[in-house]
């Protein structure tokens, strides 16, 4: 099975190196795990985010980055003494192969369920070929998700005493998804944020403005914005982390900075107002573009 998976990817990674959305080097460069805060850990590699949550009764791990990085995650969890067997749930941002591919793998590694967004789980049970996406017809396929349980929007994802929210933010993809929850340490807890990825990227020829069977995409995709402004937001978390300097400011705590610059109530807000600026930018090429044409 897993070598059946394994053939499969080869063969679409080919056929993907004519697509645009090539590989970056820092997507499978290992980076070395470490704490972000109280039971919230990086196990991520240097460009691709991945979260390990822990409790006493078991972790859960928000997205898998690419298929072939799955031996790297594990190894990440295990040099923080965690174990994969007691990942319980895995959780996604969106199903693109770069934060979803290796999800099979690491599911079947733990024995884990996987759980999304309605649409999310839709994309992650067909290996990312999802006819709704921007991205269709370029994005990577991967590994399909054999079973992903549905998450409502505002709905929690508990396992001991951990509790996360999930929060629909679609535009990136129809299944975006940001996740929150608390960590605490020394008995200051924090509100911790994992928001999706908000650009608005597409496959040639895709509109957002115009897409005749998804009359409000845009207002969606405006509405994810304000959404991800307002969360309670101490500490954030992106799928890309250099979208938000992460890594320099994992570098800059560890050099002992005061105050510790991973906290930042205003971080979402600021990720928010980017990346509408940016898809203002492009609706505004959109209408350009309709106009000459
Ligand atoms: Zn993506």
């Amino acid at each position: 099975m897993k070598r059946f998976a394994c053939h499969l990817f080869i063969g679409v990674a080919a056929i993907a190196a004519l697509s645009a959305h090539a590989e970056e080097p820092s997507w499978h460069q290992p980076h070395k795990p470490f704490q972000v805060y109280g039971n919230t850990y990086y196990v991520g590699t240097e460009g691709l985010s991945a979260i390990l949550i822990t409790s006493p009764q078991g972790d859960i791990l928000i997205d898998g980055t690419l298929q072939r990085n799955a031996p790297l995650i594990e190894a990440n969890i295990r040099a923080l003494g965690f174990r994969i067997e007691d990942v319980r749930v895995i959780l996604n941002s969106h199903a693109h192969s770069d934060h979803a591919g290796a999800i099979a793998e690491l599911a079947a590694a733990s024995g884990a369920h996987v759980r999304a967004s309605a649409a999310g789980a839709r994309a992650l049970m067909a290996g990312g070929n999802d006819p709704e996406d921007p991205q269709f017809g370029e994005a990577l396929r991967y590994p399909p998700v054999a079973h992903v349980d549905v998450v409502p929007d505002g709905g929690t994802v508990r396992v001991g005493n951990i509790e996360l929210t999930a929060h629909y933010t679609p535009g990136h993809t129809p299944g975006s998804t940001s996740w929150t929850w608390r960590s605490c340490a020394g008995g200051r807890c924090l509100d911790m944020v994992y928001a999706d990825s908000l650009s608005a990227i597409s496959s040639d020829g895709f509109h957002f403005s115009d897409d005749a069977t998804h009359a409000h995409r845009v207002e969606d995709f405006r509405r994810s914005l304000t959404t991800i402004a307002a969360l309670p937001c101490d500490i954030l978390m992106v799928p890309h982390p250099d979208a938000i300097g992460f890594m320099e400011k994992v570098t800059a705590r560890d050099r002992g900075r005061q105050p510790n610059p991973l906290i930042d109530p205003h971080a979402c807000q600021a990720y928010a107002a980017a990346a509408g600026v940016k898809l203002e930018a492009r609706l505004a090429r959109e209408r350009q573009d309709h106009a000459t044409h």
